[in-house]
């Protein structure tokens, strides 16, 4: 779990208070920013000090392990040690900062550790930050990276932020669509967790409050203001506590097969595949329906027209490769369930 938690708008004010503790010696803290906010009012409230520096974290496409790899070498190169990393942004930017601090302290590469409990010693101090509400990625303990040969997280005990920082000031300027697919991750956790058979009454009790939350957000409310940056951070970090302690399920299980082979992203990956999966959850996908028809969002749809047989069969082994997903959502027998057959025909639906 994570050591530490501040909520509040405008908390991010308290970041040098924070920090300042934190810091040893002249080793720097290093700002690791979602690239949206370079030359915005943002950059200028960082509490720089001595040497920490700011790195602009390029999220274009999802974390890659080389990606990890090289920023951590750099920094290696550049200062030896560092006090802390803070990651400041949407899922992407977050599950860098964990990965590249747990890099500073871990031999070899992140593709060594992509997997469950795997890494071997706790990483530097990290912080998150988020400016999107939905991943969880704030309180979970994995990071998602795609390596050479999967995506897959570096589950572990030490992948879990020190500290987080969650002000819904920073989520104000999101793009809408953007915030839908995101916050829609949220309401897919909700539903995968709920619905699934690893459930516990830890995981239902933030998964209920999260779900309810969401229905708050997209469907009951008419007008979006600041309540609902309030309430979506808070759906977030519920659903994210939710899967901590159960699992995702069928959409996560596609969507990553999506993402792999398509680079398709994971917020709007988990939507396009939802929109598809009223045999696993019917009321969940029925109620998802809704709320794309009140935002007024678009879901792609076709995106698998057209792709090889060899594609297809790539896709299909990086989703059935999810055991844990998959035994999540469908029980120990799950192999009997979703064929190889019975996976071709969704991901044609898509
Ligand atoms: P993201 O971090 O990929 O960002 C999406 C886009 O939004 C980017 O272009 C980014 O620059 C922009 N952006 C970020 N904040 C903004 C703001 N306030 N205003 C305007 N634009 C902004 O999106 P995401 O959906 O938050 O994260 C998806 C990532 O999270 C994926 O890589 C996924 O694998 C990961 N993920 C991790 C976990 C976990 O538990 N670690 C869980 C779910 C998803
Ligand atoms: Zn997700």
């Amino acid at each position: 779990m994570i050591g530490y938690v501040v909520y509040g708008r405008g908390c991010f004010n308290q970041l040098d208070e924070i920090l300042s503790p934190q810091r040893k010696g002249d080793a720097p803290m290093i700002f690791l920013i979602d690239h949206f906010f370079n030359g915005k009012p943002l950059v200028n409230r960082i509490p720089l000090r001595g040497k920490d520096i700011i790195i602009y974290a390029d999220v274009t496409n999802e974390p890659k392990t080389s990606q990890v790899d090289a920023l951590a070498q750099q920094l290696k190169n550049e200062f030896g040690t560092i006090s802390g990393i803070i990651g400041i942004g949407g899922g992407s930017t977050m599950d860098l900062a964990k990965a590249v601090s747990l890099m500073m302290t871990n031999p070899g590469s992140s593709a060594d550790y992509q997997g469950w409990d795997l890494v071997k010693f706790p990483g530097v101090y990290k912080v998150g930050i988020p400016t999107l509400s939905g991943t969880g990625a704030e309180v979970s303990r994995t990071t998602v990276l795609t390596g050479p040969t999967r995506k897959l997280g570096m589950n572990s005990d030490f992948t879990p932020f020190d500290q987080i920082v969650l002000d819904p000031e920073l989520i104000k300027d999101a793009p809408v669509n953007q915030r839908f697919y995101t916050g829609m991750d949220c309401y897919i956790h909700c539903i995968e967790s709920l619905q699934g058979t690893y459930l516990n009454e830890f995981s239902k009790s933030y998964g209920e409050k999260a779900l309810q939350l969401c229905q708050r957000v997209f469907l009951e409310k008419d007008v979006w203001d600041d309540e609902s940056d309030n309430q979506l951070m808070m759906a977030s970090y519920a659903g994210g506590m939710s899967i901590a302690y159960s699992q995702v399920g069928v959409a996560h299980a596609v969507s990553y097969g999506l993402s792999y082979l398509l680079g398709t992203k994971h917020g709007i990956g988990n939507c396009i595949v939802m929109n598809h999966l009223e045999e696993y959850y019917p009321e969940g996908v029925a109620e998802f329906k809704r709320m794309v028809e009140k935002n007024k969002v678009e879901i792609p749809t076709g995106i698998c027209k057209g792709l090889t047989d060899e594609q297809f069969e790539t896709m299909m082994n990086v989703s059935l490769g999810m055991k844990p997903l998959w035994e999540n959502a469908l029980g120990k027998d799950w192999e009997k369930i979703m064929t190889r057959d019975k996976l071709r025909k969704l991901y044609e639906k898509l």
